[in-house]
């Protein structure tokens, strides 16, 4: 059903990169045959998937939304793959991002916008922006995406559905294309927060291939939307942040973050206002750390190992060929951060631009556990705006990035943090952002489970 739903709608949404119709049949099949044998299944065996192109897959084509990785087809599973097809899930295929999970339209794929099931003239939100609109298009039941600075949070958002960046650390990055290492982080799309939940605690947990992968267990997070959904948040501290609402958010969307927060508090909670004061700066420190540690990590596509290879004429240097292929293969708004991120960390540069940045990361974190001292979730708008149209705002690079004021201090805190949807502005979907303390991930679902 969900491979003739993509036959029928995906040519308007273009959420998919590549459909793997036969392997997903044999993946159901397998369910089936361990099902008649008696066999004990997960939870979620036989339930369809939607993959980010930034996952690799074994055997199956791993763009990243780029040229440059045109035609590759990686050796091996990542991570979290090999823990969604050990469960059971059938991954139906690889949806469109931002190119190297670059932005938060998925209009800088090198392959074509996706477009928002809602209204096809706009942006589903990026960079995961295929995976959201596989999910609120109804081709799948569940999605995977990354975020680094929001690209869950604000693409489950701008459709209407749920998606969860986990506390860094709790899903391994093995075998994630890499953009920003110390942000990166894979995280689930869902259309409930306990569908949410249960792709969550298939894919967390400590991976001894990823030197960050915190060796703890995994927070009890389909308990906690169980718990959730009775709906009774008595004892519960929400602390709204005062710096993430005001000049510069569209006024339906914080129309329907103050009746969300209303809501919060007919449920029992106890709402408080707290103060992040250098929430202000996560813009900045973001747009230095994040392209720094991408001009590192892009320059393993060099035209020898992976993808592309352009001008080996037997006469141009190697250096040529690599220039020419990196020329060739990159967008602009990759080639914008490879550049700014080379002169962040260049010598003279560095300590002005990437180690001030690294110290704003610091005062941030400190902002969180003052915060937390006081509630014990935060909340906010995920995103100033609803969808915009495609196209509105491409030409802008700061118009775009603004996109991403709620979600980058969770993002640099390395804290966990959901987005659930709260109501409708212009006929389009509002997201709450939910915040809680690293490793307490169960917190975001038991109040968005219990908002819901
Ligand atoms: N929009 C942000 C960026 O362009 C976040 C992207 C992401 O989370 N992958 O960097």
């Amino acid at each position: 059903a969900h491979l003739d739903r993509i036959d029928a709608v995906d040519g308007a949404l273009h959420a998919f990169l590549h459909v793997d119709a036969d392997g997903a049949i044999a993946a159901a099949k397998a369910v089936d045959a361990k099902r008649a044998a008696g066999e004990a299944l997960s939870p979620l065996a036989g339930v369809p998937l939607a993959m980010k192109d930034v996952v690799v897959t074994k055997d199956l084509p791993t763009t990243c939304g780029s040229k440059i990785l045109q035609g590759w087809r990686p050796p091996y599973d990542a991570t979290i793959t090999r823990r969604i097809k050990d469960a059971g899930v059938v991954m139906l295929g690889k949806t469109n991002m931002d190119e190297f999970a670059m932005g938060s339209s998925t209009e800088n794929s090198a392959y074509g916008p996706t477009h928002n099931p809602w209204d096809l003239s706009r942006i589903p939100g990026g960079s995961s922006g295929g995976s959201s609109a596989a999910v609120a298009g109804f081709e799948a039941p569940l999605a995977i995406g990354t975020d680094t600075g929001g690209s869950i949070r604000q693409p489950a958002a701008v459709t209407g559905i749920v998606g969860h960046k986990p506390t860094y650390g709790a899903v391994s990055r093995y075998g994630l294309i890499a953009f920003s290492s110390s942000l990166d982080q894979a995280g689930p799309f869902g259309r409930t927060v306990l569908d949410t939940a249960l792709l969550h605690e298939v894919i967390a947990g400590h991976d001894p291939c990823d030197s960050t992968s915190i060796p703890q267990p995994v927070a009890p997070v389909v308990a906690a939307a169980r718990e959730g959904a009775r709906s009774d948040l008595s004892g519960v501290r929400v602390g709204v942040v005062r710096e993430l609402s005001g000049p510069g958010y569209q006024s339906g969307v914080l129309a329907s973050f103050d009746a969300a927060v209303q809501t919060l508090r007919s449920l029992g909670a106890e709402v408080v206002e707290v103060s992040c004061p250098h929430f202000e700066y996560a813009l900045a420190a973001y747009y230095l750390i994040a392209p720094s540690e991408c001009s590192s990590n892009l320059a393993r596509f060099d035209a020898v190992r992976y993808g592309l290879r352009v001008g080996d004429d037997g006469v141009n240097s190697l250096e040529d060929v690599m220039s020419l292929t990196r020329e060739a293969g990159f967008g602009p708004e990759v080639k914008r951060r490879i550049i700014i991120g080379t002169y962040a960390l260049s010598s003279g540069y560095y300590d002005a631009y990437y180690g001030q940045a690294q110290k704003v990361r610091t005062l941030i974190v400190r902002d969180f556990t003052a915060a937390f001292e006081q509630a014990d979730v935060l909340v906010s708008p995920t995103s100033p705006f609803v969808a915009f149209g495609i196209g509105e705002r491409v030409a802008d690079p700061m118009a775009m990035y603004v996109n991403d004021l709620c979600t980058l201090p969770a993002s640099l805190a390395g804290t966990p943090a959901i987005s659930v949807p709260c109501g409708l502005s212009e006929g389009l979907p509002v997201g709450l952002q939910i915040m809680a303390p690293a490793l307490a991930d169960d917190r975001c679902y038991r109040v968005a489970a219990a908002f819901e």
